[in-house]
Formats: C-alpha cells, sequence, structure tokens
C-alpha cells in the first residue's frame, strides 16, 4: 500500500470542541483536523474564531517540533495541510496537566489571588478530564484511587509540565511573550508517555511581555475584541 492510501482519512471516531479525530489505515496514526469553532466555559459560550484552526495547527507544530528538538517525545509527525496534522495515536490520560508561573483564570477566582501575581515558582495542577463534571480539579490520590493515572505516571507528568514549561518559557521570552499557564495532555504509546492534543492560544495564556495585552483565548472568553489579530500575531512571533 502507498504511503498516500495510508494517510487517507478514515472515519472520524472523535469530535470535540476544537478539533476533529479521523483513523488512517495505519492503527499507529490519527489525522487531527482543526476546527475554528471555540467555546468556553464548559461550552456555555460558543462562537467561532475565523482562521483559528489553521493558525493552531501551525503554531501546535513549531510548539511540538521545538519540544521535539528539546528530548520531549510528543504524538506529532507531520503537519499534512492547513488544518491537518498527522500523529500518533495515543491511549489519552484523562488527567489535563496545568502549569501556571502567573495567577489567572480558575486560579485567581479559587484561591482568591489577584491575576498577575508572579509565582515564586511554577505550580502544576491536575482536573480530571470530564465535560459532565466540569474539568473538576484532583489531587494524586484522586487520580491514583480512580485509576486515571498511576504514582509513576503522574510522577513523569509532573517533570514533564516542568520540562516543556521551561522550553516554552526560554523560546517565547525573547519574542516578547510571557507564558502565564499552559495546560498539557499526554497520552500512552507503546509502553511510553507522549505529549498529545495541541499547544496554541487555546490552551496556553500568552501575554505581551511589554504591554501585559492578553494575546490568547481569553479575548474571546472575557469578550476583549481584536480575537483573530491575538492569534495571528501569536503565530507570526512563534515563526520568527
Ligand atoms: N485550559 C484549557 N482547557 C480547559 C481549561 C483550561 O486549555 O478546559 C487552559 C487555559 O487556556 C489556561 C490554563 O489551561 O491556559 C489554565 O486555565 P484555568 O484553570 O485558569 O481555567 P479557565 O480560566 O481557562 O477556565
Amino acid at each position: 500500500m502507498s504511503s498516500d492510501i495510508m494517510l487517507e482519512k478514515g472515519e472520524m471516531f472523535y469530535e470535540g470542541k476544537a478539533k476533529q479525530l479521523f483513523a488512517t489505515a495505519d492503527p499507529d496514526l490519527i489525522i487531527a483536523y482543526f476546527k475554528d469553532d471555540a467555546t468556553a466555559f464548559n461550552a456555555k459560550k460558543r462562537g467561532s474564531i475565523e482562521g483559528k484552526g489553521a493558525v493552531n495547527n501551525r503554531v501546535s507544530e513549531l510548539f511540538f517540533t521545538l519540544l521535539e528538538k528539546a528530548g520531549i517525545r510528543t504524538h506529532f509527525v507531520r503537519r499534512l495541510s492547513e488544518r491537518e496534522m498527522l500523529c500518533r495515536r495515543l491511549e489519552i490520560i484523562p488527567v489535563e496537566v496545568v502549569v501556571r508561573n502567573i495567577v489567572a483564570g480558575g486560579m485567581a477566582k479559587r484561591l482568591g489571588r489577584v491575576e498577575g501575581e508572579i509565582l515564586r515558582r511554577p505550580v502544576v495542577e491536575w482536573y480530571y478530564k470530564s465535560d459532565a463534571l466540569d474539568d473538576p480539579l484532583i489531587n494524586d490520590d484522586h487520580a491514583e484511587v480512580f485509576g486515571w493515572a498511576t504514582a509513576e505516571e503522574l510522577a513523569v507528568l509532573r517533570d514533564l509540565a516542568h520540562k516543556i514549561n521551561r522550553v516554552l518559557r526560554d523560546f517565547l521570552d525573547p519574542r516578547s511573550i510571557v507564558l502565564v499557564d499552559a495546560k498539557f495532555e499526554f497520552g500512552r504509546h507503546k509502553g511510553e508517555i507522549l505529549l498529545g492534543d495541541e499547544i496554541c492560544p487555546d490552551t496556553c495564556r500568552f501575554w505581551d511581555k511589554a504591554t501585559g495585552e492578553k494575546l490568547d483565548k481569553d479575548r474571546f472568553r472575557r469578550d476583549l475584541g481584536k480575537v483573530e489579530e491575538a492569534y495571528h500575531e501569536i503565530l507570526e512571533r512563534v515563526s520568527r
């Protein structure tokens, strides 16, 4: 079978808020299609950000390539088209890993801190991946007792989250972007833990270093305007 036939889009086996996932003839590979749809507050707010899918595909490609160079294994194989990415198939670990450098969003609200407070050191948090439950904050015991991840896996995830955070910060700083926080998803693949999902303005908070201007999905969540412009600004800066 030629590799082109192997890469034809098969059955769509998952549709999320921002992506559709398709099988390929190779059981180890899937195709992610990046949509323009945007949701916030557990899909209570819905909309569309023109060109977002194409931007997130490119930005994710750039970050995955950067991380692979730094020795972090990811599901990324290659970008296939404007909105399609070829990825390794993962058994997703249902724990969203958030790393924070500066207080914002959920952390500010939950703990009564001011948005913008610089954390003494990065903080890693676990959230249980469940739309029905609104992705609740969990601790290590919850993840282990309910079988979402083992203690050994959590240790690997924590370590990877800190490492990825350092690589991204070092890359973004000279581009005048502050990485406020980020959400990562990981999965199991042939006995290894790989970074999955996407890394883009939907899943990270990016602030302009000079002005503090928000250059991420908060512009959509909080109706700040210039949403498309922010996504394109991030693509432009990370492409430098
Ligand atoms: N995040 C995400 N998906 C989610 C929830 C959060 O990608 O379902 C990202 C969000 O963009 C931010 C970080 O995770 O970069 C921390 O988000 P937070 O917990 O503050 O929640 P939010 O304010 O986004 O509801």
